[in-house]
């Protein structure tokens, strides 16, 4: 596939803002160029300068951990920064079409609606995996399509074959979102990033590394695409602090790891719990960090617990998740009160 013809029209000509820090990348010098405060910061830690908009450092330790090229590297404030630029870069408003494979990630829906896109849905089947005889004949309709694996809410990975089977046929970008890879065990479609050209993966250091509040997530792709993102995003949009503290926070991968085996081993514990309630009528298989579980009444033990201060998320008005609600694995104090309280719970009748 072509890039350059993928893109949106006023998106080929673009011309990006250079900002001061662009023209000169290094580090001695009198710099009087941005209309910083020389003096310093207020703060006894010093901010006084822009961050450097390409984030030079931060990705070169990404591509070391992640074994792919820093020019494959697209950083945002949060992966849902990726997806809005993803549809401003490719997608012509009131024109061009995207997949979405619901029940899945609201913010592709939500960025689509934003960017007045039009939004095709192949629904996922009963087990949450993909309805390849329905996309077949969409397929050849769309832009883009979004595969989120493991699927938020579902929790389970997409079959391999299927996505493979997109990758080969979709003449279109195919954006997996590996935002729960990590806790999945199986491998991440990084490593088909020089097979296909028109393959994008999402990762984010919400979920695993447990950095939610900094805001930084990763789109992976073709340097050609990332050129593009990299273009037409905000100049500074990773702060000083958030650059920094990851930078630090990519030595300690063996504390990611060990709570992710933490947190899949209080997984087993909680299904187990949780199967012994006569409220639960079902758990979905889980290759996450939540769970998705059938209850007899999900409204009914939503408002129950949320009076007793715990808070679950309701995926019950979702197509496929009728009566269900979405549970992250907490710390064992937590899970082992969840489950406290619901036996606690009485039914209405
Ligand atoms: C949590 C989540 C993300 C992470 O988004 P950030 O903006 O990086 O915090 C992305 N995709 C899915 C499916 C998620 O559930």
């Amino acid at each position: 596939m072509n890039i350059q013809d993928f893109l949106r029209k006023n998106i080929k000509n673009f011309k990006a803002y250079s900002s001061a820090r662009d023209e000169y990348s290094g580090k001695e010098g009198i710099f009087i160029d941005a209309n910083e405060n020389a003096l310093g910061s207020v703060t006894s830690t010093e901010f006084n300068r822009y961050p450097d908009p390409q984030q030079k450092i931060l990705k070169k330790r990404i591509s070391e951990i992640k074994n792919v090229n820093p020019e494959q590297i697209f950083l945002g404030n949060g992966s849902d920064e990726a997806i809005d630029l993803l549809y401003r870069a490719f997608c012509e408003p009131g024109k061009d079409s995207v997949i979405l494979l619901p029940p899945s990630y609201g913010m592709y829906s939500v960025c689509a609606n934003l960017n007045d896109i039009n939004i095709i849905e192949v629904p996922l089947t009963k087990d949450f995996q993909i309805d390849m005889e329905n996309l077949k004949e969409k397929l050849v309709l769309a832009k883009m399509i979004f595969i989120c694996s493991p699927n938020n809410p579902s929790a389970n990975l997409m079959h391999k074959q299927d996505i493979k089977f997109v990758l080969d046929t979709f003449n279109g970008l195919v954006i997996i979102d590996e935002a729960y890879q990590d806790f999945s065990g199986s491998d991440s479609w990084l490593n088909e990033l020089q097979k296909y050209r028109n393959l994008i993966v999402l990762q984010t250091f919400s979920k695993a590394w447990g950095m939610a509040g900094l805001r930084i997530g990763m789109a992976y792709a073709d340097p050609e695409i990332i050129a593009v993102l990299s273009a037409i995003k905000y100049p500074y949009n990773l702060s000083e602090l958030v650059q920094q503290t990851v930078i630090k926070a990519l030595e300690y991968t063996s504390a990611k790891d060990r709570m992710v085996n933490e947190l899949l081993s209080q997984k087993k514990e909680l299904i187990t719990e949780l199967n012994k309630l006569d409220a639960v009528q079902h758990i979905y298989p889980s290759d996450a960090n939540f769970v998705l579980v059938k209850f007899a009444d999900a409204k009914f033990y939503y408002n129950e617990l949320i009076q007793r201060k715990i808070i679950v998320r309701d995926r019950s008005s979702l197509p496929g998740c009728e009566g269900c609600l979405r549970i992250t694995i907490g710390t064992k104090e937590e899970n082992r009160t969840l489950i406290e309280t619901l036996k606690r719970i009485k039914t209405q009748n």
